[in-house]
């Protein structure tokens, strides 16, 4: 067993987070009658996105945020898709908007979230939001699981200044803006940087010199004992579904870290599932309040 003191606890966490958020949309109701709302467009059937979805929404209820679900069939032409984010783009009811990923193969992705208004992309994707965030802004929109994983981090007691950070991943939604999270000035930043990625020769090297690793990868279990130090925090973003023989569906969850062979040898480590995965849909609300906020003036 895992000494409780060494989790980092990411249902607590979040919990506390929402529960700011559901003050901030108080506020916004009482004292200037406005609603935030987010839309949440799903094009086809993709399990898994469903399930995102879904939870999203209900959490926007929780908090009293208005969710506009939109799901449209997978034959969903780039055109209609088009046509629904300009509509929404239009509707001034409309916060915060968002296509979940990954969208049918004939959609181009890139395209549908540069159509989307930068004002309200809160999932931080557009080019223009992504390049503030590079440039050091940190009171617009952020990356909902970069900005997660410091919050995390922050709240943990864990101090990124001066650390050697090392990022396994160098995806657009993961890697990247973590890594410029981190790189950035201020209390969740300060950190010096390494990114890994496939091509990366001698990963080990980098990940055992680490203070902080956080792994992003997508694949299960990658990051063994023996690729870390003593006294490492670990912050495992992965979702991976491997078949388990013992579980009702099939399969279980697992992140990119082996946990039981790294968490004896962590000083703090996130557990899959309840670390990453339920502060990214609070970082999302926090930013749905960003963009409402700032369509009203306030
Ligand atoms: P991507 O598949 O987009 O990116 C994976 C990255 O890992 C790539 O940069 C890839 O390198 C690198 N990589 C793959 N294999 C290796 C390897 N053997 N050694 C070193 N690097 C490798 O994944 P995402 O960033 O979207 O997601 C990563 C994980 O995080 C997934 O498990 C995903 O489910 C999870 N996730 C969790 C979220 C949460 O809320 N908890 C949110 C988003 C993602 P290269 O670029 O060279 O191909």
């Amino acid at each position: 067993m895992i000494p409780e003191e060494k989790l980092i606890d990411g249902k607590t966490i979040s919990a506390s987070v929402n529960a700011e958020t559901a003050m901030e949309v108080a506020e916004l109701k009482e004292k200037h009658g406005i609603e935030p709302a987010l839309a949440v467009i799903l094009v086809g059937e993709d399990p898994a996105s469903q399930v995102y979805v879904s939870r999203k929404a209900k959490m926007c209820v929780e908090l009293g945020i208005r969710s506009e679900k939109i799901v449209l069939p997978k034959e969903t032409t780039q055109e209609e898709l088009l046509a629904v984010v300009d509509r929404l783009n239009k509707d001034a009811s409309i916060h915060g908007i968002l296509v979940q990923s990954p969208p049918p193969k004939h959609i181009d992705e890139k395209a549908i979230v540069e159509a989307i208004d930068p004002e309200k992309d809160v999932d931080c994707f557009h080019a223009q939001n992504v390049g503030r965030v590079l440039m050091g802004e940190r009171d617009g929109f952020l990356p909902c699981t970069p900005w997660g994983v410091t919050v995390l981090l922050e709240r943990s007691g864990i101090s990124t200044a001066g650390k050697n950070v090392v990022v396994l991943g160098r995806s657009n939604i993961v890697g990247k803006p973590m890594a410029a999270l981190l790189l950035g000035k201020g209390v969740t930043g300060d950190a010096t940087v390494t990114v890994c990625h496939s091509r990366t020769k001698d990963l080990a090297d980098y990940t055992r010199r680490a203070d902080i690793i956080i792994a992003a990868i997508g694949k299960p279990e990658f990051l063994k004992g023996d690729m870390v130090s003593e006294g490492v925090v670990v912050v495992d973003v992965g979702i991976n579904r491997v078949p388990c023989e013992t579980a009702k569906t099939g399969f279980k969850l697992v992140g990119d870290v082996a946990f039981d062979e790294v968490a004896p040898k962590a000083a703090k480590i996130t557990p899959v599932p309840g670390g990453v995965g339920p502060m990214t849909i609070a970082m999302l609300m926090k930013n749905t309040i960003r963009a409402c906020r700032r369509q009203n003036g306030l």
